[in-house]
């Protein structure tokens, strides 16, 4: 339901499941909205989905795109806010799904790997079309390095690789761009906040690889890692197979911890659609367990 006094969004024509166009728009949305307008539900059935209806800011996109007198469904839940980056960027999340299974899914972490986006997109009307709703919790992290990504860097806007800067036993501050100490960086204290809030039973990074595309893992996760191969075709590697990692949120999480961590490393440059039709069943088959 819509809170009285809220403000509405009217006429933006959007349904809950047009792939790629809901959360889109509901981004738009958010951000033509004056803070503090827009609350979104975040509760599991359909009926608590909030019908929205149109701000005048938000007008000149509805007129472009939807008949101004449709009545839209923007969400079940809405992004928080769980961090800041080094340059004020807001790190957000999103859970969807009430299941007792925690998951949690990173759509990126370096930022010249920007080939989770789409996904990370598609990601929520994928979870409900299959009917995961009732068996996970699924916590979207939607970017880990939002200034990386705006300037195409790996690292972060102090050029530290976000993905060595956990506390993980095998963390090394000697190397400047794995910064002096563990969590130093706003962007690894977002993750390793949410991992402490939620308490995945799974973590899932999305990674892109040049000239190669496989499944990573690192702790108990070969299962789940031979799980997602067999349905994608992406080959098995375990990262203490082809890689020093110290401080990455696998050695930390999966390694220190003891929580299954799955990087999956497309291939760098890959087109969006295709790698989303090729992962989607093996995504959600690791996320049900
Ligand atoms: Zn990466």
């Amino acid at each position: 339901m819509v809170p009285a006094g809220q403000q509405r969004l009217r006429g933006f024509g959007v349904h809950e499941y047009i792939p790629g166009r809901h959360l889109s728009v509901l981004k738009i949305a958010v951000s033509t909205l004056t803070a503090g307008t827009l609350i979104v539900g975040c509760g599991s059935t359909a009926g608590s989905a909030i019908q929205a209806t149109t701000s005048q800011a938000a007008a000149p996109y509805a007129a472009e795109t939807a008949a101004p007198s449709r009545t839209i469904v923007v969400g079940r839940s809405d992004w928080e806010q769980v961090g800041t980056s080094v340059q004020g960027r807001p790190i957000r999340a999103r859970t969807v799904g009430h299941g007792p299974r925690a998951v949690l899914f990173i759509g990126g972490i370096h930022g010249d790997e920007t080939e989770g986006e789409f996904t990370t997109d598609q990601l929520p009307a994928a979870f409900e079309a299959a009917g995961l709703a009732d068996r996970v919790a699924l916590t979207i992290l939607e970017d880990a390095n939002p200034d990386g990504r705006a300037a195409g860097t790996r690292g972060n806007a102090n050029g530290i690789d976000v993905n060595r800067n956990f506390p993980a036993t095998n963390f090394d501050g000697t190397d400047p761009a794995n910064g002096k100490t563990p969590l130093s960086q706003p962007e690894s204290r977002a993750v390793a906040e949410t991992i402490d809030r939620i308490e995945p039973s799974v973590v899932i990074a999305f990674h892109a690889w040049a000239g190669d595309q496989f499944i990573n893992f690192d702790g108990p996760a070969r299962s789940l890692a031979e799980q997602f191969s067999s349905t994608s075709g992406f080959q098995v590697k375990a990262s203490s197979e082809f890689a020093p990692t110290p401080g990455s949120l696998g050695s930390y999480a999966g390694r220190d911890r003891g929580i299954p961590v799955l990087s999956i490393e497309v291939l760098k440059g890959a087109d969006p659609q295709v790698t989303w039709d090729r992962l989607r069943f093996a995504l959600l088959q690791v996320i049900v367990g």
